[in-house]
């Protein structure tokens, strides 16, 4: 059996090791540069690759193609696969089939890498053999060829569920369902929503489905998902196959009814961690040691990740706050008063959601961006001390002018980060770096 597989980061590469390992003949291609380390992987195994073009001939030539959830269905090569009629499968879909580990999936708009490191945390904890993999740590594909661990805690994005068929989680969790990628959607929600759905798809009643149930969306495509099958959400993928799971709907009362204590700030992370806890139950680990992880996790970094108190002034990188609702979260789990950066590569925001909570706890706004126009429109009007900045060092020299003590600095930015960044780790790694040099 031919497989062709598309993009050679960290999924790709690890598909194309696994399947090669299974006796498949293998072809790689990414029409951009593959770096070096893969290149000696591939090479170590004998597998064929080319960059920087797609050659058809050899892709559709393939039986199925393994596709890296960065590329989208419109990108032409995709075009040319779907009207040949080859199916298109993600890297877990693909190494889900050569293994018996139980696998914990995680999926939503927001919480995922917090939750999905939260429940890896304590499965670790508990003792038990698991890999952490998806959009964290290292390929599934990879872990399941080296056999060791007998969970797979995996954060799935909808890229991912959308070219999964037949797998099937044994634990499903879903945080939330919030406008985000709808420029992969056809800007249809509805598509985005029945995508993150797929993650209950195959399920039984002998497998948990752990979600929020205030979430306006996932109650009521749960009962869509009684009567009839959600369309395809991409034109690459088949409907997504019924789902009845054993639901664990849980509310925000639930955290203090259980008595619950989590170490990271706001009702969204009691979320996470009712999640996280229901998680571990569900695969039987020991309530005391649950709720000892809760109160020790240290945390994942650029998630309101508190930096430093200086001259009395606390500043807060949440880097990954990347959509107006991850800034709105923010703005509720931190104190006033608030001086909030914000800026960057805009996806479309609608910015008014948060004038009531701005008005109500930011004492001056910091504009960070190669374009702030957007911001200026929009906040301006507020009537609230700004700075318009285009670097990190303008803008936190502007923070700092603005915080007086007891003043919370937060980088909540609602933005993507690659107008001035690298990504949103290297607009965290500026800003901590800054911030630690200030002198006291
Ligand atoms: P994801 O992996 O889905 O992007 P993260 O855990 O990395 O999620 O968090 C991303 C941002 O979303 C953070 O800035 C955080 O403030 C916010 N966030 C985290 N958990 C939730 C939640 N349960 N609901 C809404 N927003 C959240």
């Amino acid at each position: 059996m031919k497989i062709a597989i598309l993009g050679g980061g960290e999924s790709g590469v690890g598909s194309a090791i696994l399947a090669h390992t299974k006796g498949y003949d293998v072809f790689l291609s990414d029409y951009g540069n593959i770096a070096d380390k893969y290149k000696q992987m591939l090479n170590d195994h004998n597998i064929e690759w080319e960059e920087g073009k797609h050659s058809l001939s050899r892709i559709l030539d393939a039986d199925e193609v393994i596709k890296s959830p960065g590329i989208a269905d419109e990108t032409p090569v995709v075009e040319k696969i779907i009207s040949a009629n080859i199916p298109i499968v993600s890297e877990i879909e693909f190494a889900a089939r050569f293994t018996k580990a139980k696998m914990i999936c995680i999926s939503g708009s927001n919480g995922k890498t917090t939750t999905t490191s939260l429940i890896y945390y304590i499965f670790k904890k508990a003792g038990l053999n698991v890999g952490l993999a998806g959009n964290i740590g290292r390929s599934l594909a990879l872990q399941v060829m080296e056999g060791k661990a007998e969970y797979y805690v995996i954060e799935l994005s909808s890229f991912q569920l959308d070219n999964m068929f037949d797998f099937r989680a044994d634990v499903a969790v879903l945080m939330n369902i919030t406008p985000d990628h709808l420029d992969r959607y056809k800007y249809d929600m509805a598509r985005y929503a029945d995508s993150k759905m797929r993650i209950i798809q195959n399920q039984t009643p002998k497998d948990f489905f752990i979600y929020w149930s205030q979430d306006e969306y996932i109650e009521k495509l749960l009962k869509q998902s009684e009567t009839n099958t959600p369309p395809a959400p991409t034109p690459s993928s088949r409907p997504a196959a019924k789902g009845n799971p054993h639901r664990c709907g849980f509310t925000d009362e639930d955290f203090s009814r259980l008595g619950l204590s989590f170490s990271q700030p706001g009702v969204h992370n009691q979320r996470n961690a009712m999640a996280a806890f229901l998680a571990a139950k569900a695969v039987g680990i020991d309530e005391s040691i649950v709720r000892q992880c809760l109160t020790d996790f240290p945390g994942v970094e650029h998630r309101l990740e508190k930096v430093a108190v200086v001259n009395g002034v606390t500043y807060i990188n949440d880097s990954k706050a990347t959509n107006v609702d991850a800034c709105h979260v923010a703005l509720k789990a931190i104190n006033a008063p608030i001086v909030l950066i914000v800026g960057g590569k805009d996806k479309g925001n609608d910015y008014t959601v948060l004038y009531d909570i701005i008005k109500e706890k930011c004492s001056a706004l910091v504009y960070l961006g190669a374009d702030n126009q957007k911001l200026h429109d929009s906040f301006d009007q507020l009537g609230i001390d700004t700075a318009d900045t285009h670097s990190m060092a303008e803008c936190v020299e502007a923070c700092r002018k603005f915080a007086t003590p007891g003043t919370n600095v937060l980088l909540s930015p609602c933005c993507a980060s690659f107008d001035l960044f690298k990504n949103m780790e290297d607009r965290g790694e500026q800003f901590k770096s800054l911030i630690r040099n200030i002198k006291a």
